[in-house]
Parts: structure tokens; sequence; C-alpha cells
């Protein structure tokens, strides 16, 4: 076989030389995906549909037909997506049986711009924790190190892109899913503007912060997938309207702008920022300095409120999407009959949800609840408010906000689970951006002495995909 990936570039140069083909691709990768199954990346894998349609785009190709811009990429996508005809459970028991009806947005624009879909990648369940820990189908592990956890929610698709497993993966990330991850593994990982990918066909966690993202082995990589699938989409009232402005792809950067880089003053003040990050991360700031770049610390009080006004407006907002699983379709339904509907419901979602879920569910009512609302759920929006004038007043004055992904690198499997709120404490740096609703891009760039790797975080304004993915690959470039 000898296939081997580069990017997309490349291969789309060796399709079109005829050095490989798509079905050469795909057969790699399905070995691959064999070879790794210890990994639990995978949920499911469509492996005669995926050998079938690369034979069909291999037979355009050879009728002279031109290449399609995403022509035998082949992507796998979050357990969270819906591909039209094929099973979709966000790693839940409650979803178990159920195959999608219609397809998502984005996956539906990955195929008609020719992608390969090979399978759906494992997650925490309802894309709710950051170790992909919280899974009916159980943990996945870091291709890196098999005892640490690859970081989640999105961790199966960081995996796949570790591992091999395919060329690029979609995930979502809702306070930091895809850029945590693609930080625990070392890819690159894109959170767009909130609303720049259309959310339909995406299962909802918090409506108000859902993103889908996309993981890949290179700026240039990602920058391809983006440019087909972001965009307004009348299936989606919160997308944004206006056409999403398409990032040149291989862009060289030699005639680089100076950009004007802010860092929050309290990013490296926190205790549980690890000090070979915080050396890292100084050390990033005085290389672009001496590249002739601003680079100045601003003050930004809220930090503080960051992670608690996240965690009272997600769980809100989970409470209500997750209403509407009742297990009566899909899911454990109950064999033996219940006394009455209640009982019945009760039932079928106590089996259905595991206990982060559930906890979330709780906490998202509490908040919301009659005597506790204005304490809690109105308070967590006046802080969301604060954050975004902040952000937007620093945006005023600078290019981009830089920051580490994770104040840690991918740790041991078992090791937080017992605490909750020390476990959210570690989404401190991710979660700003979708409270905010801006773009933001995870670079890995570093290997940490204990052989993890790790990287930094750009953050733009909201709908400036294009300048972040510009400065992004400019920084990826200067550390290669
Ligand atoms: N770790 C965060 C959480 O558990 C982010 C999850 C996500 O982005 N989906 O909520």
């Amino acid at each position: 076989m000898g296939f081997t990936f580069s990017s997309i570039r490349q291969y789309h140069t060796d399709l079109q030389a005829g050095a490989c083909t798509s079905t050469d691709a795909v057969l790699f990768y399905l070995e691959k995906i064999r070879q790794s199954a210890h990994l639990n990346a995978m949920v499911m894998v469509f492996e005669e549909e995926a050998i079938a349609r690369a034979a069909a785009l291999d037979a355009a190709l050879q009728a002279g037909q031109p290449l399609l811009p995403l022509h035998g990429v082949v992507i796998t996508i979050k357990d969270v997506l819906c591909y039209k005809g094929h099973p979709v459970t966000a790693s839940s028991k409650i979803l178990s049986g159920f195959s999608a009806l219609y397809s998502a947005t984005a996956v539906q624009r990955l195929m008609d711009a020719g992608a390969i879909i090979i399978g759906t990648t494992n997650c925490d369940e309802f894309a709710m924790g950051s170790t992909n820990e919280n899974s009916a189908y159980g943990p996945v592990l870091n291709a890196a190190d098999n005892t640490r956890v690859p970081g989640g929610s999105s961790g199966g698709a960081a995996v796949s892109v570790q591992a091999g497993l395919c060329m690029a993966a979609l995930g979502s990330d809702t306070g930091g899913s895809v850029r945590q991850p693609a930080d625990f593994c070392g890819a690159v990982g894109l959170k767009p503007t909130y609303g720049r990918i259309s959310r339909y066909g995406l299962i909802a966690y918090a409506s108000s912060f859902d993103c889908v993202g996309i993981l890949g082995n290179s700026v240039a990589d990602v920058a391809s997938i983006y440019n087909m699938v972001a965009g307004p989409d009348g299936l989606d009232s919160t997308a944004l309207a206006g056409n999403a402005p398409k990032v040149p792809e291989y862009e060289t950067n030699e005639s680089r702008a100076t950009y004007r880089f802010a860092c929050l003053a309290p990013t490296l003040e926190g205790s549980i920022l690890d000090p070979e990050i915080k050396a890292a991360f100084e050390a990033t700031i005085g290389k672009l300095k001496a590249e002739g770049h601003q680079v100045e610390f601003v003050p930004f009080d809220l930090m503080d409120y960051i992670v608690p006004a996240y965690y009272v407006l997600t769980t809100a907002e989970a409470s209500s999407n997750l209403g509407r699983f009742d297990g009566v379709r899909y899911g454990p339904v109950a064999t033996t009959e219940a006394d009455d509907l209640t009982a019945f419901y009760k039932r079928n979602r106590s089996a259905g949800f595991g206990p982060e879920v559930k906890r979330r569910i709780m906490l998202g009512t509490f908040v919301l609840s009659a005597g506790y609302y204005d304490a809690y759920f109105t308070k967590a929006q006046q802080v969301r408010r604060l954050i975004m004038n902040e952000t937007a007043s620093i945006f005023s004055r600078f290019d981009a906000i830089l920051m580490p992904v994770s104040p840690t690198t991918a740790f041991k499997i078992g090791e937080k689970n017992a605490d909750p709120v020390a476990m959210y404490m570690g989404d401190i740096y991710t979660v700003f951006a979708n409270l905010a609703g801006i773009p933001g891009m995870a670079i890995p760039l570093f290997r940490h002495s204990n052989g993890m790797p790790f990287g930094l975080q750009v953050l733009s304004n909201h709908g400036e995909e294009v300048p972040l993915h510009l400065i992004s690959a400019y920084i990826e470039k200067l550390f290669q």
C-alpha cells in the first residue's frame, strides 16, 4: 500500500498525479483503525460505505472530472453530529438504537465537497467532560501514553487525528471540547465564532455556547475544512447571516504584518498552571517580541468568575435541552411496567444517563428554579455580558489574545474523577472564548518533560477567523 499522509494539499497533488487513490487512503485508514482498536477512539466505522465512496470518487477523477475541494479527504465525525441513516448516540445509553434522520449541515457540506466520512468518534456523554471518561463506551486512551486521558469531550476525535485514523475530524466545542483534547493529543483545534458553522444536526448541550469545531494536523488542513463548512444556514436561526470570508489556505506569510497581542493579566497567576507550560508561554511571548510584535498584559478582573458563570449557564441550558430524552423510543426502554408515567420516565432517565450528565441536569434545574434563578442564572448572564464587553474593548486595541489551552498536560486516567470542581477548573482557559462567543485556535508547539504535547491558544475577535488562521499559521511556522 505505502500510503502516507502529510497534508490535504499534498494528498490532492498526489491524487492528481496518479501517485495514490482515495481507495488507497481509505484502506490505509481502515487498517490503522483496526490496529488502534485498543485506543477506543471510534464508536462506529463505516467500512463498506467508505470503500464504495472512495471507489466512486476515484472513478470520477479517472473520468476526467475535476478534483472536488475535499475530494477523498477522510474524516471522522464526533458522535454528536447527525449523519443521515447512521447511528448517533452522544456516547449515551439514552440514545442507543437511534439513527439520524437527517445530516448535520456541517456533515452535509463535507460530503458535498467530496469528503469521505469514515466513522464516528467516542466522546464524553452529551459532550460533558474534559477527559472522555464520561462515555457509555468507556474511556479513550491517549495515543502518546495509553495511561493518560486524551482530553474531552472530543477525545475520540483528537485521538483519531493523533493516531492517524483519518486526515481531519469534526468535533464540538461548548467550553473547550475541541481545543483542549487537541492540546492533550498534539493536534490543531479550531473553535469558530459562535454561529459561524451551523449547529443544525448537532446534538445540543448548551445551545448558546455550542459550536462545531475542527481538528487536524496543521492550520492549513483545518482551514481547508473550515472553508467548506462555515457560512450561513437557513436551518439554524443562530447561524451568522453574512458569508464566511474564506481563509487563504496556503498563505506563506512572507509579507506578514506585525501583530498586536494581548495577554490577560491573571493568566499566569493561577496556582494550577503547570510551571513548564507557564515557562513555555513566557518564552513564546519573548520570541514574538523579538520578531517585532507587540505583546502586552492587560488587566482582566473577571477571571475568577469565568468558570462559575460557564457552569451555571451551560448546566441550565443542558437541563432544558436534555428534557426531551424520555427513553421511550430509544435507549434502555423499561421492560417491566411502571406504576405511572413519571415513574416510567424516572426509570428510563436513571438508567439512560451517566453520573456526570445527571449531576449537570440537577445543577441546571437548581439554578433555574424559582427561588434561585436571580441569584445564579441572572447573575451568570450578567457576568457573561461583562465578559463580552471587556473582550470587545480588548479587541479594539489588539489583533489577538494569547493564552495557554489548559493548565496541565494530559493527566492519568482516573486521576481527577473524584473531584468535579477541580476538573471544572481545568477549563479556565477555554471557556472564556465560549462565554464571549469568539473564535480560538489551539496550536501544538511544545513537549513537556513528561513526554506529553501542549501548545498555545490564539483567540481573535468575533467573526475574525481569517486573521485567526493567518496568525496561527504564522506561529505554527515560527516554532517549526
Ligand atoms: N469541559 C467542558 C465541559 O465539561 C467543555 C465541554 C465541551 O466543550 N463540550 O463542559
